[in-house]
């Protein structure tokens, strides 16, 4: 048997990455990764984390508003300071930096500042020195992704909108997915005039309609000023800001562009191309149930293997990985049905399972519950925003098959319903199930009238 440097070579820190690496090390495996940038990837430095924190931030503009109705008086209108957020926000990321760092240490796992290129199947190269493997994983995740319009090195990506030098007081984000409406929200939080710009006709495409309809009422309502069906055409600097003409033909005049229109696999580099590794035609490499690629000595997971591009998704891919290659038995095949997902735009998304549309097409006859409502907060805070929840049910088994949630927190409700669409149950479980008073939460199990079949 060759005799490696290592057992397993981790390219990239990141979540998948660190997880696969130091649950192999548990098993005894020698494994050494290497990272760049930064430890914990996209999620922990310009991902989930910072966004989360963002979030927060926003939410209290509502906050600050909705108190009145409970008496509370604030005496000067509340500033918010962009360099507060952003500093200690950094301060906060340095500090899971280093549990990152000392969680591989404390595993046992070399840590290796540097970018490694892959030179053979079970080699690679990193700050100038050859390093063998039997396994290799790549696990460098992905990048944000900008159309190429006049103008467009002026925008900013989700990469660099965290640490903006000054708090754009007119903003503005092109894209329609996840970081979008995320983002919009944020900044329409934090007090920017905000614009979404989004070439489809409804943002968050492939999400249940409802849910889509009612997020995109619900974020107009907070004040974010949404054009859809339209694009950038260019964008030119001009005194004081941005001038971004829209192929509408409108013209807005902006601090900041964002452009949350995707990302690709960070695969530049690497070395993968001339070795064979064959890629999908999206670009992102393609990997069998044990996580190989076409060279089975090259393992791949999370956001490169063009999956669900979801921090827990890809934890869930590294645990598997391990137990394929450094267990003792073959796992059953990772099922990526019913994975729950949040969307921190304001109010959040939470969502499971099959949306109403995709539910339609798979089934003969379904019965959809919805409760649109004011939540009791609101009765007192004055606030108009409602709250959105909806079961879909496969008819003849009684199934609920979806269940989706606009409202604050849906994403922390979400996550307890989804066990339960994931084991299966049914509407009849749903409705044998004693509510939590007074919560929002509690509709899921009290809504009795079927909406429409
Ligand atoms: P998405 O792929 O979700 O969305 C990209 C958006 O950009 C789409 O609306 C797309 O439009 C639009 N777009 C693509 N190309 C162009 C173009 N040439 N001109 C104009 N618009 C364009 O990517 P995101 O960047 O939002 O996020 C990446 C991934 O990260 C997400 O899919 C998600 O998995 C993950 N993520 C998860 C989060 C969470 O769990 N809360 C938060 C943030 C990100 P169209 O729909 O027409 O194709």
């Amino acid at each position: 048997m060759a005799n490696y440097d290592y057992d397993l070579f981790v390219i990239g820190a990141g979540s998948g990455g660190v997880r696969a690496a130091r649950t192999a090390a548990a098993t005894g495996a020698r494994v050494a990764v290497a990272e760049d940038r930064y430890l914990g990837g996209t999620c922990v430095n310009v991902g989930c984390v910072p966004k989360k924190l963002y979030s927060y931030a926003a939410h209290f503009h509502d906050a600050f508003e909705d108190s009145r109705g409970f008496g509370w008086t604030i005496p000067e209108a509340p500033q918010f300071d962009w360099a507060t957020l952003r500093d200690n926000k950094i301060e906060e990321i340095k500090r899971l930096n280093g549990i990152y760092g000392r969680l591989l240490d404390g595993a046992g796992v070399k840590l290796i500042n540097g970018r490694a290129k892959v030179v053979d199947t079970n080699a690679v190269e990193v700050n100038g020195e050859r390093i063998t493997a039997e396994k290799i994983l790549v696990a460098v995740g992905g990048w944000p992704w900008t159309p190429e319009f006049e103008g467009s090195e002026l925008t900013v990506n989700s990469n660099q909108v965290f640490d903006l030098d000054s708090f754009p007081r007119r903003f503005l984000v092109l894209g329609g997915g996840y970081i979008a409406v995320e983002f919009a929200s944020i900044f329409n939080g934090l007090g920017a005039d905000t614009h979404l710009i989004y070439r489809g006709e409804l943002f968050l495409r492939g999400f249940d309609q409802e849910v889509r309809e009612f997020t995109r009422d619900e974020m107009a309502k907070k004040g974010v000023n949404l054009h859809f069906e339209t694009n950038i055409e260019r964008i030119r600097r001009v005194e004081g800001g941005l001038e971004v003409t829209l192929t509408n033909g409108e013209r807005l005049e902006v601090d900041a562009v964002l452009a949350a229109t995707g990302r690709r696999p960070h695969l530049e580099g690497l070395g993968l191309e001339a070795l064979g590794v064959q890629l999908d035609t999206d670009g992102t490499l393609k990997v069998n149930e044990r996580f190989e690629s076409s060279v089975p000595s090259i393992l791949a997971l999370g956001d490169v293997t063009g999956g669900p591009e979801l921090t827990p998704v890809a934890l869930a891919e590294a645990m598997h990985l391990v137990q394929h290659h450094f267990g003792d038995k073959t796992p059953p095949p990772l099922d990526y049905e019913n994975i729950a997902t949040a969307v921190f735009c304001h109010p959040n998304i939470g969502t499971v399972g099959l949306s109403e549309e995709e539910a339609r097409a798979r089934f003969d006859a379904i019965r959809v519950y919805s409760a649109d409502f004011r939540p009791m907060k609101h009765t007192l805070s004055g606030s108009d925003e409602r709250c959105l929840m909806k079961l879909v049910v496969d008819d003849a088994s009684d199934r609920v098959v979806g269940a989706h949630m606009v409202g604050d927190e849906a994403g922390e409700t979400i996550q307890g319903i989804a066990i339960a669409v994931r084991a299966r149950l049914t509407k009849a479980d749903f409705d044998a199930t004693v509510g939590i008073h007074p919560t929002a939460a509690e509709e899921f199990v009290t809504m009795r009238s079927v909406t429409r079949r």
